[in-house]
């Protein structure tokens, strides 16, 4: 398929992962809004979370998160992750965006 996120999970377009497994992978974001800004996809092409028929996906979500937020040291610096679809993201394949540092008084 042509979808960049595809292409990544097929190694046509090299990336350095900061968490893989069977489901998913996480690497960082092209243009960062934050220091820490990791997309944490799954290797199957979903077009977002409504389309998403597979919880071994959202398991691996979650693992990914744990090891990048260790890795990151964001315990206690705050992380935030938000996922875009019905039209409004960017990319059409499933995506979680995990951002940190995050202060709990600032609201999105
Ligand atoms: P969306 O609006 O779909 O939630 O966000 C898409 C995100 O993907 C954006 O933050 C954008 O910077 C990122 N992005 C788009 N193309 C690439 C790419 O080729 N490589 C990486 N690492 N990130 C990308
Ligand atoms: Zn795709």
């Amino acid at each position: 398929m042509d979808c960049i996120f595809c292409k990544i999970a097929r190694k046509e377009i090299p990336k350095k992962f900061d968490y893989e497994d069977e489901y998913i992978m996480a690497f960082a974001d092209i243009n960062p809004v934050r220091p820490v800004h990791i997309l944490l996809v799954p290797k199957k092409h979903y077009e977002d979370l409504y389309n998403l028929d597979d919880q071994n996906v959202l398991f691996s979500m979650h693992k990914g998160v744990r090891k990048i937020v260790d890795d990151k040291k964001l315990i206690g610096q705050g992380f935030r992750i938000i996922t875009n679809g019905g039209g409004a993201q960017l990319v059409n394949h499933l995506h979680f965006h995990l951002m940190g540092p995050v202060d709990s008084q600032e609201k999105i």
